[in-house]
């Protein structure tokens, strides 16, 4: 087994122990690290304890931008991998649109930067954005259901049926990365293409990039990654694990992150 599928295995584990939704009547117990965790019931109708403690992993990302730019029509790959595989609406329309990743040029994805005078390369190009699961996230603050919530390595999830549709978190956001259903979103899945094994959303709910958790699960890398193919232009791993392939490229490139003059401590890097 290469060293990739060992890594996402592990991450598959803690993936699923920490749940999917997990069952309400269960609470998260941490007993000395990320390979025991343990769930123990509390009965009875129990909130669910979304907060999760940290377990020492911090997922992330590393988007390559030279290698987008060398490879023009990558990026509309990942988009549409993510897009097919999440069931994601396609309304055909701007003002209900729902994107979890998508292109922005330079002075739209970095706004703090300078951008007098700037290269003619960053000019031309167009970046990949979506949800940083920021380490700090605002928009799990915000949530007043739990509906969105972070979890113990570090993907900011959602929980579909806990959303009452108020978009606090859309407000909270600093990036713009949540979406809203303004209508049942069902009839505008591609039935050919339809993900049977990932849930469909419905009217007045919001959905954002998950990180991939449901294919993390199955020792599965990221879509949008895996449409990559060997290219290298995007890398996910735990930012935590100094051995990383992820840890090995921040070390040896300089890399800059999403508006973070906030304090939101974004999990995805752009080497630039
Ligand atoms: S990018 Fe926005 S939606 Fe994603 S974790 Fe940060 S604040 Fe939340
Ligand atoms: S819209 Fe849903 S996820 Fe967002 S803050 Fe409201 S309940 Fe939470
Ligand atoms: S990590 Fe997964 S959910 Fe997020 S943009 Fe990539 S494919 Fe979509």
């Amino acid at each position: 087994m290469d060293i990739k599928r060992r890594q996402f295995l592990k991450i598959a584990g803690l993936s699923t122990i920490a749940g999917l939704g997990a069952p309400a009547a269960f609470n998260l117990l941490l007993k000395g690290g990320p390979d025991t965790v343990s769930y123990a019931s509390s009965g009875g109708e129990a909130e669910a304890s979304h907060e999760a403690a940290p377990t020492g992993v911090r997922l992330g990302m590393v988007i390559d931008q030279r290698v987008f730019d060398a490879n023009k029509g990558l990026a509309q790959k990942c988009t549409t991998a993510c897009h097919t595989v999440h069931n994601v609406p396609n309304f055909g329309n701007k003002k209900d649109e729902i994107k979890w990743i998508f292109e922005v040029p330079f002075e739209k994805a970095f706004t703090g930067k300078s951008q007098y005078h700037k290269n003619k390369n960053l000019e031309d190009s167009s970046f990949l954005v979506l949800c940083n699961h920021c380490d700090n996230p605002p928009c799990v603050r915000a949530c007043p259901t739990k509906a969105t919530f972070k979890r113990k390595d570090g993907i900011v999830a959602m929980d579909y049926h806990r959303c009452i549709g108020c978009r606090f978190c859309m407000a909270a956001c600093p990036y713009g990365m949540r979406s809203f259903n303004w209508r049942d979103p069902r009839p505008f899945i591609d039935q050919k293409t339809h993900n049977k094994e990932f849930p469909t959303r419905m009217r007045g709910v919001v959905e954002k990039c998950n990180f991939c958790v449901d294919r993390l699960a199955r020792g599965q890398q990221p879509a949008c990654v895996e449409a990559c193919g060997n290219t290298g232009a995007m890398t996910f791993g735990d930012l935590n694990d100094s051995h990383s392939e992820i840890v090995k490229l921040l070390d040896n490139n300089f890399t800059i992150q999403r508006k973070p003059s906030l304090g939101t401590n974004p999990s995805v890097f752009y080497i630039v």
